[in-house]
């Protein structure tokens, strides 16, 4: 069967389907031998008395910011944590059903759901939620330390409606690509293959139905295709292509070692994101000049449900810095999502997270947390290379008090003889409609520019970037919003301040000669993607870029800028317009 949805990150994999469900992390399940009985139980204890702790410990943080209602919610949840009878059951069924730690933990939760889902009382029925979240957490951390032989599944493919990134964390070693029935090519689940170079494909929509644990299946992230219990053949033409496209990335590679610029000589910095940790070797092999976003959510994700402390913070910002240097390395302070569970913790559940208390709107409610990161961000830069950048600014006002707070952090370090670069650069990222629109604002008040367009096209479009239903309205080549582009970098030119690209647009070689015409020279994405942008940015002329992505501004629609791009801005705009751009002429007078 071939199913088709959005491809969101290259590469082939064949493997096999290892299905979860949302909310769910992937749970192995096994026998055990009679000698790993104590070992079993020893590990299902610790998991469950660290979770406990953790909450515990959250709660405490949570003290100065959440009121007493909210914290009640910890007490309540570390209540259902503490209940006999889950935990009595979860042992019973790892002694004498000889199940391992999660299969019995995962059966337990499943009888208490039972009873709970069919409850008269709508108190009981709302707590169905949180067991599933608390068992998640305990569940990850049984799971986190697991070997891939545990998921029982050879080159186990994640298949899912949706995935969120702490379901991946645990498997990300090992999994051969990820397919969902939703998200788009902007949601992090996305971003977060891109950064593991494995192949992804969403908004499949039947997979779940129509694959069965175990089946083999080919996901193929270039076409997104999936092919599920593929025939002989099928599987064939999929190895040779497997085998092309390791030819072609090696050629890519080749590329690299040319300088990055265009054949007039104008010169296009390359820099990397980075997610994960592991990523830093890969942006140096690449050739990154510095790290343009380093999305630091992915650090409280992994110190989730905790928050990471400032010698958390400090020891992986000083890393990057070190990994960067003598390039820039630009952290970006903690921008909440509204895929990401940890935020359920802090702050009370909002129906439309993405429009809610997200970034800095977040950082600015929540001090101490905002005052942890900043300090941590400080103290690790040293080499001077560090400069950090606030996400989703919306207002001055936001931007003047984040500021604020960056400048106690810097006193208070000054106080305690702690050195920090005292010239260290601040940025935003420009990701809100109306930052954009009052960039003159803003220009007068950072150091640097960074557009984030998964971000600035949701809002402008009014779409959910995760909604695969609205995904054709994801438009890049919208001439309104190139028309916004220019506007901003013209600012930023005008002022001197750098501007780059950070959003996953600045990965489509396709999209490059209108972002360089449109004068943003500088582009940061995932570490593998720089390859296939910089064998575009050789083969351009800057004068031709600027002569295109000019005549691309003065149209109305997506579909008349890639016209204007195939033919090389050869064809005046007013030859595929006719009418209506004689029209145009008369209302602009
Ligand atoms: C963006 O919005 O373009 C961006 C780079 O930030 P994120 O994808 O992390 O929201
Ligand atoms: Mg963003």
């Amino acid at each position: 069967m071939r199913l088709k949805g959005t491809p969101v990150s290259s590469g082939i994999a064949i493997g096999r389907a290892h299905l979860i469900s949302f909310e769910e992390i992937p749970i192995p399940s096994y026998e055990i031998a009679d000698g790993d009985v104590d070992n079993e139980v020893a590990r299902f204890n610790r998991a469950l008395n660290f979770v406990v702790e953790e909450l515990e410990s959250v709660k405490e943080t949570a003290r100065i910011s959440v009121s007493d209602e909210s914290l009640a919610i910890f007490d309540v949840h570390i209540a259902i944590l503490r209940d006999p009878v889950l935990k009595r059951n979860t042992i019973a069924k790892i002694i004498k059903e000889r199940k391992n730690a999660e299969a019995a933990f995962a059966s337990s939760v499943r009888m208490v759901l039972d009873i709970l889902e069919n409850s008269p009382d709508p108190y009981f029925r709302e707590r169905v939620i949180d067991i599933k979240d608390l068992a998640a957490k305990v569940q990850m951390k049984m799971v986190g330390g697991h070997k891939k032989e545990d998921l029982n599944i050879p080159d186990p493919i994640l298949v899912s409606s949706q995935l969120s990134p702490s379901q991946t964390g645990p498997f990300r070693q090992f999994v051969k690509a990820f397919v969902t029935e939703h998200g788009g090519k902007t949601s992090h689940t996305a971003i977060l293959a891109r950064s593991l170079e494995i192949p992804a494909v969403v908004g499949v929509s039947g997979t779940v139905e129509s694959v069965e644990q175990g089946d083999e299946i080919i996901v193929d992230g270039i076409e997104g295709i999936v092919l599920i219990k593929p025939t002989l053949a099928e599987k064939e033409e999929y190895l040779e292509k497997i085998k092309a496209y390791k030819k072609k990335r090696e050629a890519l590679i080749f590329e690299l070692q040319k300088p990055s610029r265009t054949v007039d000589g104008h010169q296009i910095k390359l820099m990397c994101n980075i997610d994960l940790e592991e990523e830093l070797e890969k942006g140096t092999a690449m050739g990154a000049e510095g790290i343009g976003l380093y999305r630091s959510e992915f650090l409280y994700l992994k110190c989730a449900p905790s928050l990471p402390s400032e010698e958390e913070h400090y020891n992986i910002y000083k890393k990057i810095a070190e990994s960067s240097y003598p390039y820039k390395a630009t952290i970006r302070t903690l921008d909440l999502g509204g895929e990401k569970y940890f935020q359920k913790h802090l702050a009370p559940a909002e129906a439309n997270p993405v429009l809610g208390l997200r970034a800095l709107r977040f950082s600015l409610k929540h001090y101490d947390i905002f005052k942890t990161q900043l300090r941590g961000i400080l103290r690790a830069s040293t080499k001077k290379n560090i400069q950090i950048m606030f996400p989703m600014v919306t207002t001055l006002e936001d931007l003047l008090a984040a500021k604020a707070v960056l400048r106690e952090a810097q006193d208070s370090l000054k106080r305690e003889n702690i050195p920090y670069d005292e010239k260290i650069k601040v940025g935003i990222m420009i990701e809100v409609p109306i930052c954009a629109l009052n960039a003159e604002a803003f220009a007068h008040n950072v150091d640097f520019f960074s557009i984030g367009t998964n971000d600035l096209i949701q809002y402008l479009m009014a779409i959910d970037r995760n909604n695969e239903g609205v995904a054709n309205y994801y438009d890049p080549y919208h001439p309104a919003f190139l028309r916004l582009l220019l506007s901003v970098a013209s600012t930023a030119k005008r002022h001197k301040i750098p501007i780059s690209i950070c959003g996953e647009a600045a990965s489509d070689p396709d999209l490059i000669p209108l972002f360089i015409g449109l004068g943003i020279d500088e582009f940061s994405m995932t570490p593998q993607s720089i390859p296939d942008v910089k064998a575009k940015v050789v083969s351009l002329s800057y004068k031709e870029c600027r002569k295109i992505a000019l005549e691309a501004t003065k149209v109305w629609s997506g579909d008349e800028v890639k016209r204007i791009l195939k033919s090389n801005g050869k064809t005046r705009p007013g030859v595929f317009l006719g009418m209506r751009w004689k029209k145009r002429e008369k209302i602009d007078g």
